[in-house]
């Protein structure tokens, strides 16, 4: 059984081909990255354009590599939301479209429960399982008991980590989209600043980052008012440092307490060398099993919706002809929906 999937809610345009739910076969990915990297950040009517100009080409490299004709794919996955309005538009369509010129079944999937099934295609998830999902836009702790279904136990209440990086990078005129810089930077320096780390109420597995963006803003300005030198190697060090200690720290605290078989790390901050090395530090004290995806299945791409969409699929999910983009798609209700 073969899913192809379109992926286009960001700045990637992306498709893929995955074999019986688990076995990649092709993974294509055109970045706008270089495009948006003067304004700083995603412009969302640059990014629909290079999304409607790379489309067709995605499309037919990743049959090309694949050896695969049109006729042997089974379903046409594609992500419904959540992202930028007019940039899910773009892959929607021609979703839609290409599923109704070759009479196939198509299937919506959450961007979010994509990220989650990216490692289904490294290892089987065992149930129940948590997800440390860690994105541009998320920052989720999600616990499932089976496949497709999503309960969240704890979220952000204001940034996402990837965007706390985003805008930490910015301060310190590091190039879009930051994390990596930071995570460069991070690794050449000393943890020399106390940064804040935002815990909220004892029992509460929501995290905050706002506070500790502002923080660093702050010592910024503060050091270079007084004429101290702050090397940014060291704010960069403290300020992952802060961001490792919570998101390593709730996650471990929330696979005892749901005894969970496995702790799935999902989103572009799960690319982090500094969360995936205290990840794995304190994993290996616990019974819960670790799973970080490679690098190139961590940042959006369309293997990890064709996973899922597969998955939905298997599962009698369908989307009709009326599917549309969903900008604010909510997961739970994504994963309750029935065919
Ligand atoms: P979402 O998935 O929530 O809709 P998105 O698709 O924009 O948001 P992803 O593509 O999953 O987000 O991840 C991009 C984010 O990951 C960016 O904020 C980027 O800075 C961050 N990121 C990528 N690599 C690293 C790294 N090594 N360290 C920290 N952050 C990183
Ligand atoms: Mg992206
Ligand atoms: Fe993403």
């Amino acid at each position: 059984q073969y899913i192809l999937a379109i992926e286009t809610s960001c700045d990637e345009t992306a498709v893929a081909i995955v074999k019986n739910e688990r076995e990649l076969v092709t993974n294509v990915v055109a970045s706008q990255i270089e495009s948006h990297k003067r304004f700083g950040g995603v412009v969302p009517e640059i990014a629909s354009r290079h999304h409607i100009e790379q489309m067709t080409i995605t499309l037919e490299e990743a049959l090309e590599e694949s050896g695969l004709g049109l006729d042997e794919i089974d379903a046409i996955a594609v992500t419904e939301g959540p992202g930028l309005v007019g940039a899910l538009l773009v892959g929607v369509n021609a979703a839609k479209s290409l599923a109704f010129a070759k009479q196939k079944p198509l299937v919506g999937v959450h961007h979010i429960a994509g990220h989650i099934y990216a490692n289904r295609l490294e290892k089987e998830f065992e149930f129940p399982l948590l997800a440390l999902v860690v994105s541009g836009g998320h920052t989720e702790l999600v616990l499932m008991r089976e496949h497709g279904s999503f309960e969240i136990i704890g979220e952000t209440r204001d940034d996402a980590a990837g965007e706390a990086y985003d805008k930490v990078a910015r301060t310190l005129k590091l190039p879009y989209p930051g994390g990596p810089h930071i995570d460069r930077l991070a690794g050449e320096g000393e943890e020399s600043i106390d940064f804040p780390r935002s815990w909220l109420e004892k029992d509460s597995y929501d995290f905050s980052f706002s506070g500790l963006k502002s923080s660093v803003i702050n010592t910024l300005h503060n050091a270079k008012q007084k004429g101290q030198e702050l090397k940014d190697e060291d704010v960069a060090a403290s300020f992952q440092a802060s961001v490792v200690d919570v998101l390593s720290t709730k996650a471990v605290r929330a696979a005892e307490e749901y005894g969970v078989k496995q702790m799935i790390v999902a989103g572009g901050v799960a690319a982090n060398s500094g969360l995936r090395q205290a990840l794995e530090e304190k994993f290996a004290a616990v019974d819960t099993e670790l799973l970080i995806p490679p690098i190139h299945l961590c940042t959006d791409n369309a293997a990890m919706i064709a996973a899922a969409g597969a998955v939905a699929f298997n599962q009698g999910h369908r989307a009709g002809w009326d599917l549309n983009a969903n900008p604010g798609l909510d997961l739970e209700m994504y994963g309750e929906r029935k065919k």
